[in-house]
């Protein structure tokens, strides 16, 4: 699983492997200052986590690729 790190809420999320804009996630799970989001890629069945983060912690966001 590809883990990335995200400010806002994602939506239409492309997929980390095909590209494909994912709607919305499939599962979403609140942590602390942090919720992940849990998406699966219906035209290749990929399956990635993101999580977004919410406090002023030191983030990475890796470059969109598509
Ligand atoms: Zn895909």
């Amino acid at each position: 699983m590809t883990k990335a790190i995200l400010r806002e809420t994602p939506r239409q999320n492309p997929c980390a492997q095909c590209g494909t804009p994912i709607p919305r996630p499939d599962w979403i799970e609140p942590g602390e200052g942090r919720v992940s989001y849990i998406w699966t890629c219906h035209a290749c069945n990929y399956r990635f986590e993101a999580v977004a983060i919410f406090d002023e912690v030191a983030v990475e966001r890796p470059p969109l690729a598509a």
